[in-house]
Order: structure tokens, then sequence, then C-alpha cells
């Protein structure tokens, strides 16, 4: 994977320092982190707050860092203050609230990053793009939170540059916050499908998951033996 990645870089011209990959280990087991451990790798991406739990708890003691990059419910703050290194779904500040809240209690601090919405489908979460100059003051308040960049899904579609205008809407937008004085310094854009082009529009972390484990299981079905 890091040689696809390497090669991306080096065809938009980037160094490939600049890119980190993010494993994404959703609806895969303990024994699969394990094992990407082996490799030596410490951060992984996961979707659901109930499979951080699961898995933590399987592979309790482990140097771990789980990254939330699914769409949060409030009702999960307590658990991601608790075992989380890292949210990457911030998009609202009702979700602010109750992180910094249960963030308080643990007397943690975890990194954000701010989801936006670049793509029209309704299946997409994200803040609005106009919406994140007053998001990001207001951040300013919750000191649990440090906000260190933007993050995006781009929509589904066979058309690389339809894609890739959503790659470059949250670049853009983050040029534009970082004049006014916000400290953006992570995009994290790109999957499996796409990594390319979202490196080509500045990506500093892709978040890869078919890519590097194979073809994930049934969500229904984990914890069985079945895969697809
Ligand atoms: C699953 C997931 C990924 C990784 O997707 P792949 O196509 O398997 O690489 C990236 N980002 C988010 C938010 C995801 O839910």
């Amino acid at each position: 994977m890091r040689e696809r990645v390497d090669a991306a870089c080096r065809a938009a011209g980037r160094d490939p320092a600049e890119v980190s990959i993010l494993p994404v280990s959703k609806t895969f087991g303990p024994e699969v982190v394990r094992a990407a451990m082996a490799l030596g790798l410490r951060r992984f991406g996961e979707n659901k707050v109930q499979e951080i739990r699961s898995k933590s708890e399987a592979l309790a003691g482990e140097p771990i860092e789980w990254v939330v990059i699914g769409h949060l419910q409030t009702n999960k703050a307590k658990d991601v203050a608790r075992l989380a290194s890292e949210v990457q779904s911030l998009d609202r500040l009702e979700l602010a609230e109750a992180l910094q809240r249960r963030l308080d209690i643990e007397d943690r601090a975890i990194d954000v990053l701010i989801e936006v919405k670049t793509s029209p489908e309704e299946s997409k979460h994200g803040l609005p793009a106009d919406q994140l100059s007053p998001f990001l003051d207001a951040l300013r308040a919750y000191d649990r939170l440090r906000v260190r960049g933007l993050m995006t899904l781009a929509v589904q579609s066979d058309d690389p540059e339809a894609v890739r205008a959503c790659f470059r809407q949250l670049r853009l937008l983050r040029d534009a916050e970082r004049d006014h004085g916000h400290d953006l310094a992570h995009l994290s854009m790109g999957m499996s499908g796409d990594f390319p082009l979202a490196i080509a529009e500045g990506a500093t972390e892709i978040r890869v998951g078919t890519a590097i484990f194979g073809v994930r299981r049934i969500p229904e079905t984990y914890g069985t033996e079945l895969n697809i």
C-alpha cells in the first residue's frame, strides 16, 4: 500500500512523507488488528464506537490509538472520551459539547478533524461548508478538543472530476480558514478507490480499509466466521 501511495505522491509532485495512511479495521476482528500491529501499525480507524469498545477489550494493554471516522451520536461520547485518541467526524456543536463534558470527566484531550459535507448525497454526513468559519470560532471554547484539520468523503461517482472536486473543495476551505488564523494542518480525504485523486488535491492522510485488509465482512455477521 505504501508503494502505491508513494507513487501517487510522485505523480502529484508531492513529497511522500507528507501523506500518512490510516488503516481502517472496521468489521475485522481483533486478530486482524493484532496481525497489523505485528507489522508496526498503531493507529486504526473505526466507524462504530461499539467496535472500538469490543476490540479494545480484546486487545487490552496494547498501545493502540483508535480513530473514530464514522458518524457519531452524542450518546457515544462517553466511550469515545474513554477510548479514542482522535475523532475525524466532528460535525456539530452538540457533539463537541458532549465530548468536552465527557473528556473533562476523564481529564483527557483528543485530536479532532471537522467533517465537512462536500457531496450532495443525502447519506453523507458532515458540516455544511458555509458553516465552517463560525463552527471553528465556536470550537475555541472547547479546550479538550484539539482541532487539527478537516475530513471529507467524496461523492460516489464514476466521474473522477466529480470526485476530485470534493477533495479540492476541502483543500480550498482549509486554505481560506488558514487566512483567518485557523491552523488546519491535516486533510483526511481519500479511500481505497479514490486516494490518488485526494493526494493530488493535498490529502495529508488517506483512510484505507479494503486495499489493506481485503473485502469487508457483512457488518451484521461481525463476530461470526462468515465472510463475503
Ligand atoms: C470504511 C471507511 C473508509 C475506508 O474505505 P475503503 O474503501 O475500504 O478504503 C474510509 N473512510 C470512512 C469514513 C469509512 O467509513
